[in-house]
C-alpha cells in the first residue's frame, strides 16, 4: 500500500501535529468541529521529508496525491483550477510541527493569471478586487518562488501612487492594479528570464516546492536554533480556498487572541483590517485597528467570533490565537494554535484557567516555562524618576529598558559584545532582524500593531517593546529620529516602557519588580508538589533577604572570599598574605576577624531559622595580590624615579617576589580550597571562630542559627578528616572561652572526580556533600572553564560534538555519574547523608530535573532563579 502523504482538512485531527504541522492539526480539528473553515488540505512533513531525501524534488507520490487531493477540493467547492469561469484559488502555506510565525512562506491568491482575473472580476462584478488579488499573487510569489526582491514591487506600487497622487493602497483602482501588474510582469521577464507562469499547476507545484524550502531559509534556521527546535522535522504544507477579506468595506482580516497575551487579562484581544487580506496586518504595513471597533463595525461578526474564541479556548484548554477573516459579511477562521505569551500572561492565565475549572493544577504548573520566570521579575521604571516622555506607542511587551539608540540589528549586536546596553529603533522589524532584538535591551518601532514581529518576538524573548509609535520620524540613512522638533540621533539614551507604551528620553534608572499574586499562587501550588528543596548562593545580608523574599529555604553555599576582596580589607588581607611570620599573620587575622564575624551575623539573622552553609575559603592567595605584570612595571617606574621613597620600594620588591612566589601554572588545579586550609590553618580557624562567635551572638538575641561548615575542594578523606578536627578544635575552645556551645555540622564539597570515587570513605568524615558542579565539571572534562568557552566549547556545541554546553546543562552521563555514584556510595556509609549542588547548574531547568532523578535534597542557585527552581523542581515530579 501507498503512504498516505496527503490528507484533506476532515481526515484529520489535533493529535496529528507531528505529521501535518500545527497549522494543519488544528484547521483539521476546526474542521471536524464544525468551525467555519475553508476548505482545503496538507501536505504531511514526510513528504517533507521525502522533498529532501530526493534532492529537493517532489515524488511522483506526492505530485499524484496532491492532484487527487485538488480534484476532491474542486469538487468540494464548484470551481477548477484554471477554469475562467470559476476559478479555484488556494493559498500555500507554510506550518511546522512547533509554531514558527513567520518564519517560513506562504503564497496568497494562487490560480490566477491573465485568464482567470478576467474571470475573477466578472464573477464578482469587482474588477478593482480581482486586479489587488493578482498583483498581490504575483508579489508573493515573485518573492517567495521567483527570489525577486521584495521591495522592486514595492517600489513600482509607490511608482504609481505618486502618479496618481494617493497615499494608501486603498485607493488605488482596478486600472492602477493592471498598470501595476504589467510592471510586476516585465520585472520578472527581466530578472528571471522567463514569464511568469500563466499554468496554475505549474504555480502549484512549484509554491509548495519553495515552502518545503523555505525550512531551510535563514531566519527560519536562527529562530530554530534560539527555540532549540530540531532542524530535521520539516514542515507541512496546507493548501486552502482562498477566502478574501479584500472585496470592500464589508470585509476585512485580523488576529486575535482568547485573551491578552501581554497581561493575561480575560479579554478578547487583537486587531483587524477592513478590506485587507491577512499579510497587511502581520507585516504591519498598515496598522490596525483594535479589535473592539470589529464589535461596532460588525456587531454580529464581533459576536460569532467571541463564541467561537470561547468555543477554541474550552476545546484546547488553553489561550489561543486566532487568525480570521470576513469575505463580504460571512466569518471565517484560518488559523488557530496556543497564543505566544509574557511570562507574567503565562502565570496568570494558567491561575486563572483553574480557578475557571479549565485545567488542573499540575497542568497548570506545567503550561509557564521556567525559564520564562525571569522575565517576572522585569526592571521597571524607578516610579520616583522624573521622565521626559517624548511619545507614545503601543505597549507590546513589557517591562522597562534603557539604552543608546541603534538604528538597525547589525549595530545592535555589535555595540552589545561590546557591552553596550542598546534600544533598537526600526520603522518595523522583520525576521532578518531576529539577532538584534536578541542583543538589544528593548525594541521600539513605528509601524505595525501588537501582532507585527516585533512585538511577537520580543515578547518570546521577554524584551521590553513599544510598537506603532507613528509620532516617531525615523530616518535610517542619516541614523536619527525625529519627534516633533526633538532630533535623536544614534548613540543618545533613551528609555522605554513597555508596559506602558512610553518614550522617554535620557537615562532612567530601573527598580526590581514585585510579584503578582497569580505568580506567588503558582509558585505555593509548585512547593507543594515539589521534594527537592530550594536554597540560595548568596555572600552577603542583602542576596540573603532577597533569597528569602524569593522563597528560598536556606543557603546551599556562601562563598567567604567575596567577603575579602572588599575594598576596604584588602590591605589587611595582603598583609596577612605577605606575613614573614605567624605572629604577623595572626595580627592581621585578628583584624579580619571582627569584620568576618559581622558579615555571618548579618547573613544568619536574615536567614533565622533556616540553614545556612558557609564554605571556608577556597581560591589561590595570589588572586587577592596585584597582578604580576602590572606590579613590574610599577616597580621599574619607582626606580628609574629619584624621589622613590627606599623603604617603598623594598616593600614593593618584597610584593613582587611574593606574588612571584604564589604563582601558579595551573591555578584551577593549584593551590587552593582545602589545601590553603591544611598549610595555612590559622586562616581557616580564624573563619570557624568568625562563624561560631557570630552563632552566639545571634543565639544570645534569640536567633535559631544552623551553621554548616563547608570544606571546599576534598579529594582524599584524610584532607577533610584534618579539617574536621580544626572545626571541632575551635568549637571546643569558643566552649571554653564562654560556656556556650553552637550546633554545628560539617560537611564538603564534592568537585573533583576523586572525592566521587571514594564517597564511601568520604562520608565517614563529612555531615552533608554539596556537588560543586562548576569544578567538577571542570575537572571531569578537564576542561578549564575561563579558557574553554571562549575557545573551543562554542564550536563544540555548533557541531554537535556535545549536546549543550556541560557549564550551562549538566552533562547527565558524565558528570552525573559521579553525583549519582557520590550520594550512594555516601548514603551507603551515612544513610541520611544530606546532599545538595551548588553549581550553575542549580538554576537550570534541566539540570533541576536531573537532581530530582539523582536523590539529592535540594538544589542552590542565585536569588534570582529561586522561583525558576522552584517550579523546576515541581515540575520534575509531575
Ligand atoms: P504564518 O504562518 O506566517 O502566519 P499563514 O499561513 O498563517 O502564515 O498565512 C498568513 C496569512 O495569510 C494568514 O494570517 C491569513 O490572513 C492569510 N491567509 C492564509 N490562507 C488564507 C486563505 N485560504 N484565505 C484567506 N487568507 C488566507
Ligand atoms: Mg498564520
Ligand atoms: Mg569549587
Amino acid at each position: 500500500m501507498s503512504n498516505k502523504l496527503v490528507y484533506l482538512f476532515h481526515e484529520g485531527s489535533a493529535d496529528m501535529k507531528n505529521l501535518l504541522g500545527g497549522k494543519g492539526a488544528n484547521l483539521a480539528e476546526m474542521t471536524r468541529a464544525g468551525l467555519p473553515v475553508p476548505p482545503g488540505f496538507t501536505i504531511t512533513t514526510e513528504a517533507c521529508s521525502a522533498f529532501f531525501a530526493a534532492n529537493e524534488t517532489l515524488t511522483d507520490e506526492t505530485l499524484n496525491q496532491v492532484r487527487d487531493a485538488v480534484r476532491q477540493l474542486e469538487s468540494q467547492t464548484g470551481k477548477r483550477l484554471g477554469d475562467p469561469g470559476n476559478p479555484l484559488l488556494v493559498s500555500v502555506r507554510s506550518g511546522a510541527v512547533f509554531s514558527m510565525p513567520g518564519m517560513m512562506d506562504t503564497i496568497l491568491n494562487l490560480g490566477l493569471n491573465d485568464e482567470t482575473v478576467e474571470g475573477l472580476s466578472q464573477l464578482t462584478g469587482n474588477p478593482r478586487f480581482a486586479y489587488d488579488c493578482y498583483r498581490r499573487f504575483i508579489q508573493m510569489f515573485g518573492d517567495v518562488v521567483l527570489g525577486v526582491d521584495h521591495y522592486r514591487f514595492e517600489h513600482i506600487i509607490q511608482q504609481r501612487k505618486e502618479e496618481i497622487g494617493v497615499k494608501q493602497d486603498t485607493e488605488m483602482g482596478a486600472e492602477d492594479w493592471k498598470w501595476v501588474i504589467g510592471h510586476f510582469q516585465a520585472l520578472i521577464r527581466e530578472k528571471t528570464k522567463a514569464e511568469f507562469p500563466q499554468d496554475p499547476e505549474e504555480q502549484l507545484k512549484r509554491a509548495i516546492i519553495a515552502v518545503f524550502q523555505s525550512w531551510n531559509n535563514q531566519r527560519a534556521k536562527i529562530y530554530r536554533k534560539i527555540h532549540k527546535i530540531p532542524d530535521n522535522l520539516g514542515t507541512a504544507v496546507n493548501v486552502q480556498l482562498m477566502v478574501f477579506g479584500n472585496m470592500g468595506e464589508d470585509s476585512g482580516t485580523g488576529v486575535a487572541f482568547t485573551r491578552n497575551p501581554s497581561t493575561g487579562d480575560k479579554e478578547i484581544y487583537g486587531e483587524f483590517l477592513i478590506n485587507a487580506q491577512g499579510e497587511d496586518v502581520v507585516a504591519g504595513v498598515r496598522t490596525p485597528r483594535p479589535i473592539s471597533e470589529l464589535r461596532e463595525q460588525m456587531p454580529a461578526i464581533y459576536e460569532q467570533f467571541a463564541s467561537i474564541s470561547n468555543q477554541l479556548e474550552q476545546h484546547y484548554k488553553d489561550m489561543q490565537d486566532i487568525e480570521f477573516t470576513v469575505e463580504r459579511g460571512k466569518l471565517y477562521i484560518l488559523q488557530t494554535r496556543a497564543g505566544k505569551r509574557t511570562a507574567g500572561a503565562a502565570v496568570k492565565i494558567a491561575v486563572n484557567m483553574v480557578e475557571e475549572g479549565i485545567i488542573t493544577r499540575d497542568e497548570a504548573l506545567m503550561r509557564v516555562d521556567p525559564d520564562q520566570l525571569s522575565q517576572m521579575l522585569h526592571r521597571r521604571l524607578d516610579p520616583h524618576a522624573k521622565l521626559n516622555v517624548i511619545a507614545k506607542g503601543l505597549p507590546a511587551s513589557p517591562g522597562a529598558a534603557t539604552g543608546h539608540i541603534v538604528f538597525n540589528a547589525d549595530d545592535a549586536e555589535k555595540l552589545a559584545n561590546e557591552g553596550a546596553r542598546v534600544i533598537l529603533v526600526r520603522p518595523e522589524t522583520t525576521p532578518e532582524d531576529i539577532h538584534g532584538i536578541l542583543a538589544a535591551q528593548g525594541v521600539l518601532t513605528s509601524r505595525g500593531g501588537m501582532t507585527s514581529h516585533a512585538a511577537v518576538v520580543a515578547r518570546g524573548m521577554g524584551k521590553a517593546c513599544i510598537c506603532g509609535c507613528e509620532q516617531l520620524k525615523i530616518d535610517l540613512r542619516k541614523k536619527e529620529m525625529s519627534v516633533g522638533d526633538l532630533i535623536l540621533k544614534e548613540g543618545d539614551m533613551i528609555a522605554i516602557d513597555g508596559s506602558t507604551g512610553q518614550v522617554i528620553q535620557g537615562e532612567v534608572p530601573l527598580i526590581d519588580p514585585e510579584l503578582s499574586p497569580e505568580f506567588k499562587q503558582l509558585l505555593s501550588w509548585a512547593d507543594e508538589v515539589r521534594t527537592l528543596q530550594v536554597r540560595a548562593n548568596a555572600d552577603n545580608p542583602e542576596d540573603s533577604n532577597k533569597a528569602r523574599e524569593l522563597g528560598a529555604e536556606g543557603i546551599g553555599l556562601c562563598r567567604t572570599e567575596h567577603m575579602f576582596m572588599e575594598a576596604s580589607r584588602i590591605p589587611i588581607v595582603q598583609q596577612m598574605i605577605l606575613a614573614e611570620t605567624r605572629e604577623e599573620r595572626a595580627e592581621a587575622l585578628a583584624k579580619l576577624l571582627p569584620m568576618q564575624k559581622e558579615d555571618f551575623v548579618g547573613i544568619f539573622k536574615a536567614m533565622a531559622g533556616l540553614p545556612v552553609t558557609i564554605r571556608l575559603l577556597d581560591p589561590p592567595l595570589h588572586e587577592f595580590l596585584p597582578n604580576m605584570e602590572a606590579l613590574l612595571v610599577e616597580l621599574t617606574r619607582m626606580q628609574m624615579d629619584e624621589k622613590t621613597d627606599r623603604t617603598e620600594l623594598i616593600q614593593k620588591e618584597a610584593l613582587l617576589r611574593k606574588v612571584r612566589a604564589l604563582h601558579e601554572f595551573n591555578p584551577m588545579l593549584g593551590h587552593r580550597g582545602c589545601r590553603l586550609g591544611l598549610t595555612y590553618p590559622e586562616i581557616y580557624e580564624m573563619q570557624v571562630e568568625a562563624i561560631f562567635l557570630a552563632a552566639l551572638e545571634c543565639i544570645e538575641e534569640g536567633i535559631r542559627v544552623e551553621p554548616e561548615i563547608m570544606i571546599p575542594l576534598v579529594g582524599h578523606v584524610n584532607e577533610l578528616k584534618q579539617m574536621r578536627e580544626l572545626v571541632d578544635r575551635v568549637a571546643q575552645e569558643i566552649e571554653r572561652r564562654t560556656g556556650k556551645t553552637v550546633s554545628y555540622t560539617v560537611g564538603t564539597m564534592i568537585e573533583v572526580p576523586r572525592a566521587a570515587l571514594t564517597a564511601r570513605e568520604i562520608a565517614e568524615e563529612a555531615d552533608f556533600f554539596s556537588f560543586g558542579t562548576n569544578d567538577l565539571t571542570q575537572t571531569t572534562f578537564g576542561y578549564s572553564r575561563d579558557d574553554a568557552e571562549g575557545k573551543f566549547l562554542h564550536a563544540y556545541v555548533e557541531h554537535k560534538i556535545l549536546p549543550d554546553n556541560p557549564f550551562i546543562t549538566l552533562d547527565p552521563n558524565g558528570v552525573g555519574q559521579l553525583i549519582r555514584l557520590g550520594v550512594e556510595q555516601g548514603r551507603m556509609t551515612k544513610p541520611g547523608l544530606k546532599t545538595g549542588i551548588c553549581g550553575e547548574h542549580g538554576g537550570e531547568k534541566r539540570s533541576i530535573q536531573f537532581c530530582h532523578e539523582a536523590g539529592l535534597n535540594y538544589v542552590s542557585c542565585s536569588p534570582f532563579r529561586v522561583p525558576l527552581a522552584r517550579l523546576a523542581a515541581a515540575q520534575a515530579v509531575i
